[in-house]
């Protein structure tokens, strides 16, 4: 059995899913199960709806409902031909608008959008899209099985990034999906939403359908995990800086999970960790391009030469400077700063140390204030914005001295706020202002990927 999951641009119109279906038909021999997520955009539509409603604009709000439901009307009609159902999906369409109409009228009257809201409104994408799949595919004769993935992808209470019970997933995902699959039908369902134990909508985080794909994949031992976007695979840079960043024809678990931490959107971060533990191969594929085969995630490999494998960064960061004002001793000032973080359940995404300071990049400021007003008891603060992480990953960079050399020398000119290397030295990542984004991602790429003297990359794992 394989897990296959199809990314919003792989379902944003009738030609995208005519060619999901020719790739999913000419994988039926290894028993594929399909998730997908809402079409390209609509997540983001019904976010706005949620938002407009709060503000009291309903008008603009139900307009944006009725492009969605005018969209997936569309898509019926030129996807699917016979009558009846024709008429179910049409009529379920209508259907669902009007709940979101009830929503979006709910809301307005609260005059605020709470997740478990957010989270019920935000689940039509991913229900609208795949029951229209499902039809298609039965309408080209495929042996297809809608799956509403709320019976089975269990989750805490915490909405907008609910967090799946494992063992009930399992067990769950086994009951309903394994028979389907024994059946020869092919399980269509959703990714990114789930429910909690008292059956109410939950959503696993934006991205998450590769999370989602990534963790019924390992649960039920799936023999290899696609992910299908709109990309040849996962590329030495993001293309929308690098447009001739290459392909990577192979990396490790580490190096995907890390550069996907770092910023890389092609993967969800959370993706890779449950087929870590079973060993699961991971590619990343491309629908537009399904004769390409993407890149191969599995286990590192021993001997491979190639030092980096790619850049990746992530925006919006701060980063906060802390020093001791108190003779504290260099281990209890550093545990005093971490029980803070700690309490206020925020991550560090990057950190560098002396004996009486500590930076620390971090993305959410929600509860800054409060923070820093707890650091003041013992250290100066300081806090800048506007920051981002950049980050070099690939496995060897932890037995190539040379490297830290040549990364910092390709960045001359640039402002470097603060350095950190990971523990598990598979990656070096540095903090820039916003505006050096551009700058410090084509400098390094250069240098890492393109420079001709500087041993290039070996064939056997970049196009
Ligand atoms: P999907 O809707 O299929 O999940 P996403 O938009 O979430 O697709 O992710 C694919 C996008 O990730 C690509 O179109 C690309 O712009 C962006 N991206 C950023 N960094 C990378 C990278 N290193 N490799 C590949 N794609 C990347
Ligand atoms: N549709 C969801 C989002 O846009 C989940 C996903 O596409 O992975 O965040
Ligand atoms: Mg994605």
């Amino acid at each position: 059995m394989i897990v296959m999951k199809f990314g919003g641009t792989s379902v944003e119109d009738s030609d995208a899913i005519h060619r999901l279906i020719d790739i999913v038909k000419s994988e039926i021999p290894r028993k594929p199960i399909v998730f997908v997520s809402a079409c390209a955009g609509v997540t983001n539509q019904l976010l706005k709806i949620a938002g407009l409603s709060a503000e009291g604009n309903k008008g603009e709000a139900n307009d944006l409902i009725s492009v969605i439901r005018a969209r997936h009307e569309k898509l019926v009609d030129e996807l699917i031909e016979s009558e009846l159902p024709k008429n179910y999906l049409k009529g379920k369409i209508s259907v669902y608008a009007h709940e979101l109409r009830n929503f979006s009228q709910a809301i307005s009257v609260l005059g605020e959008v709470t997740g478990r809201s957010r989270d019920a409104v935000a689940s039509y994408g991913e229900r609208l899209s795949s029951m229209i799949i499902a039809q298609a595919m039965e309408e080209d004769s495929m042996k297809a099985a809608f799956v509403d993935a709320r019976e089975f992808m269990i989750t805490n209470d915490v909405y907008t990034n609910a967090v799946p019970l494992f063992d009930k997933v399992e067990a769950k995902a086994r009951e309903m999906l394994l028979p389907m699959v024994r059946d020869a039908y092919v399980p269509v369902t959703q990714g990114f939403i789930g429910s909690n134990e008292a059956g109410i909508t939950t959503t696993i985080g934006r991205g998450g359908s590769d999370y989602s794909a990534a963790i019924i994949g390992a649960l039920l031992d799936a023999e290899e995990i696609q992910i299908w976007t709109d990309v040849d695979g996962v590329l030495t840079a993001d293309p929308s800086i690098m447009p001739d960043a290459r392909r990577i024809k192979k990396m490790s678990f580490n190096e995907a999970s890390e550069l996907a931490y770092f910023g890389a959107r092609v993967l969800h971060p959370m993706t890779i960790l449950p087929a870590v533990d079973k060993n699961i191969p991971v590619y990343v594929r491309n629908s537009r391009n399904p004769s390409y085969h993407g890149t191969l995630i599995k286990k590192a490999e021993e001997n491979e030469e190639c030092i980096a494998k790619s850049v990746a960064y992530k925006e919006r960061i701060t980063l906060l400077n802390l020093v001791s004002s108190r003779m504290f001793l260099a281990t209890g000032f550093l545990e005093a700063v971490f029980a803070v973080f700690n309490r206020y359940s925020t991550i560090a995404h990057a950190v560098a140390t002396s004996e009486v300071s500590i930076s620390v990049a971090i993305d959410d400021t929600t509860k800054l204030e409060a923070m820093k007003k707890e650091f003041e008891e013992f250290a100066e603060v300081s806090a800048s914005s506007g920051k981002a992480i950049i980050c070099v990953v690939g496995e060897n960079i932890r037995h190539s001295p040379g490297i830290v050399g040549r990364i910092f020398s390709s960045l001359d000119g640039i402002r470097i706020n603060m350095i950190s290397q990971g523990a598990s030295e598979i990656n070096i990542g540095f903090v820039v202002d916003e505006k050096d984004i551009e700058p410090a991602v084509r400098a390094l790429h250069k240098e890492l990927f393109d420079n001709p003297s500087s041993r290039s990359p070996s064939a056997d794992i970049f196009d």
